[in-house]
């Protein structure tokens, strides 16, 4: 009887059936489907808070409770005020005063550090924390292999789809290798204000490394530690002109919503 049901219905409208008998079929999976093993999908909003510190807030898909995390938190003193954030994991590139104020950070998060013994060691991370996946890749915060400032980590975070390269203090381009070893990335963080870390040109030299879709600077001169030797970041926005700067408050990384071609995204924090 059903059989009978279906044949006719397959003789009535035979495009119905060739796609029914596709998804019979199994044929092909949705970019969803496919992508689907990565984690939750969802959206990740983005807010700098200065310096080298960033919320993103991950919503995963489904409902879900959305996961906060703040990277390389300041100090209340050291010049852009007391953090107003709560989080749920803290990940910081090295514990150098400025990068590792994990107290600073409401909620009473775990917190990750690149390296312990100011910048002496690196601490090996490659592990899942509340869904999302966060890896280390050692790098120095200087050109000398650490000789002169220490140990750095970056730190790869990945919320549902999406890849997130947090730099830290890097203080020197990055090989072919070790571009390679870190993968595709969607956002990166790169600091861009010299003397500290690598300078607005050398930052175009790890973005052209990495090709990611979008660009982030941070750790450049603003009025609230205006006594840094820190470069502003306006040299980091005119080094190429053919590459779209978009300034904003927030951001959000969503399905669909990263760019093609590279993008340098402004985001505009405390003080600017
Ligand atoms: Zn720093």
């Amino acid at each position: 009887m059903e059989a009978t049901w279906l044949g006719r219905l397959l003789e009535v409208v035979p495009l119905a059936g060739a796609l029914l008998v596709a998804g019979y079929a199994g044929a092909v999976p949705s970019e969803a489907e496919s992508r689907s093993g990565a984690g939750a999908g969802g959206r990740v909003a983005v807010r700098f808070l200065g310096h080298a510190c960033f919320l993103l807030q991950w919503q995963p898909e489904g409902g879900a409770a959305p996961v906060r995390v703040v990277t390389d938190p300041y100090p209340a003193d050291m010049g852009y005020g007391p953090l107003q954030v709560s989080a749920d994991l803290v990940v910081a590139s090295h514990d150098h005063f400025d990068h590792c104020a994990s107290g600073a950070v409401g909620g009473r998060p775990e917190t990750i550090i690149g390296t312990s013994g100011k910048g002496k060691d690196w601490v090996a991370c490659d592990r899942e924390v509340k869904g999302l996946r966060v890896k280390g890749f050692p790098t120095y915060h200087d050109p000398g292999r650490g000789g002169e400032r220490g140990k750095n980590m970056a730190f790869l975070v990945q919320a549902g789809d999406f890849r997130f390269l947090h730099l830290g203090d890097l203080g020197h381009v990055l090989s072919p290798d070790q571009a390679q070893d870190i993968g595709p990335v969607d956002v990166l963080f790169v600091p861009v204000g010299g003397h500290y870390t690598i300078d607005a040109s050398q930052a175009w030299q790890v973005v052209g490394a990495l090709r990611p879709k979008v660009a982030v600077p941070m750790h450049y001169l603003t009025p609230a530690i205006r006594d840094w030797p820190l470069a502003p970041v306006d040299e980091f926005l005119r080094a190429r002109p053919s590459v779209p700067v978009r300034h904003m408050a927030e951001a959000e990384v969503a399905p669909g919503g990263l760019p093609q071609a590279l993008e340098v995204w402004h985001l505009v924090g405390p003080q600017g």
